[in-house]
Order: C-alpha cells, then sequence, then structure tokens
C-alpha cells in the first residue's frame, strides 16, 4: 500500500492562544490524550481503529517522490553512469560527496575512480539528483543505515551502485518531475 500524503493547513494568521505557546501545549496534550484513550478503548475490545506497522517485520510501500540515501546508476555493462562532471559534489549543501576523476579510451571518456557520499552527512535533500544531467545519481528507497562504526558511513563507489531496474519507480518519477524526456 503506497504511503498516503497528508496536506497540513498553515495558519497565517495566530490568535492570542497560538502566541502565548502554553494554551497550545495543553491542547496538543488534549490531542494526544484522546488519541491514547481510543487506542487503548480499541485494544480493550478488539478494534483497533489506529493504522499500525509492526516495523521491521511489516513495511510500508512508500510513495514514488521518497527519498532515501543517494546510489549511483550502473550502466548494463555494471559501470557507473556518471561522467565524473562534479556538478553533484558542487550541489552538495553538505559537502558529503567526493568524486575524484579518471580518463578512459572508450565512448565515455570520464568515468569516477573514486566516488564516496559520507551518508553521516547527507541529509538526503536530493540536490545532487536534481543537479545530474547524466540521471546517474538518484535517490534510492533505501533509509536503513544504522552503524556501529562511523567509518561505515562512508559508501564507496561499489556500495552506491544499483541499476535502472531496480531505481525504476524513482527515476519514472524525477523524469515526471524534472520534465525529462
Ligand atoms: S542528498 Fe543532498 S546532502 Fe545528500 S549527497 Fe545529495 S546533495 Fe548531498
Ligand atoms: S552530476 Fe551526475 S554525472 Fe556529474 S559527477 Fe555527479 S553523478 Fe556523476
Amino acid at each position: 500500500m503506497p504511503g498516503k500524503v497528508v496536506r497540513v493547513r498553515r495558519h497565517s494568521n495566530f490568535g492570542w492562544k497560538e502566541r502565548l505557546y502554553l494554551p497550545m501545549i495543553f491542547v496538543g496534550l488534549g490531542v494526544t490524550a484522546r488519541h491514547f484513550f481510543e487506542n487503548f478503548w480499541g485494544y480493550m475490545i478488539g478494534k483497533v481503529k489506529t493504522f499500525v506497522v509492526q516495523y521491521p517485520e511489516e513495511r510500508l510501500d512508500y510513495a514514488d517522490a521518497f527519498r532515501g540515501h543517494p546510489v549511483l546508476v550502473a550502466l548494463e555493462s555494471g559501470a557507473p553512469k556518471c561522467v565524473a562532471c562534479g556538478l553533484c559534489e558542487f550541489a552538495c549543501p553538505t559537502d558529503c560527496i567526493t568524486i575524484l576523476p579518471d580518463e578512459t579510451r572508450s565512448a565515455i571518456e570520464r568515468i569516477p575512480k573514486v566516488f564516496d557520499i559520507d551518508m553521516s552527512r547527507c541529509m538526503f535533500c536530493g540536490l545532487c539528483e536534481e543537479a545530474c544531467p547524466e540521471e546517474a545519481i538518484v535517490m534510492s528507497r533505501d533509509v536503513e543505515l544504522a552503524t556501529y562504526d562511523r567509518e561505515a558511513m562512508l559508501f564507496h563507489k561499489e556500495d552506491l551502485l544499483r541499476t535502472e531496474e531496480q531505481l525504476g519507480r524513482r527515476i519514472g518519477f524525477i523524469r515526471e518531475e524534472y520534465n525529462r524526456a
């Protein structure tokens, strides 16, 4: 089941209650308490209304717009589609991409010898994806990055490569989003 988009109504004019903050804290606590007792009662009578996902055994199918961590698109040969132009590195606001280019004698003249992303600094903003002229770096659907070791957060080229097939939903989405052919 794809994730549901919830549109939040934003207030442009705040009244005295919002400006004082304190009354709104009690309003928030009231909402929390209401949900707690509704769920508790539902649990007692065996009719739980609230939508609960027993993660990690159960997982949601996120919407196509979902942004996991960035990955590199692989060609059929297994090599990265990236031409090491450095635009994503330049666009990245957290400087977490490191590219060392290399030259080849094949049709693709430049390839990344090194392509590292420090996931401990990446904020999943997607600016690298937007900047890339080759559709070579896209946001995956992967978000599970827990590790005991900070060095394990440094993803190398080999860790980042994914086939176009694996990234089909995201690639389809960005083509539509950026009006690409
Ligand atoms: S998603 Fe944002 S922070 Fe992460 S590598 Fe891309 S541009 Fe940098
Ligand atoms: S913008 Fe695209 S082609 Fe250029 S270095 Fe980054 S991933 Fe490679």
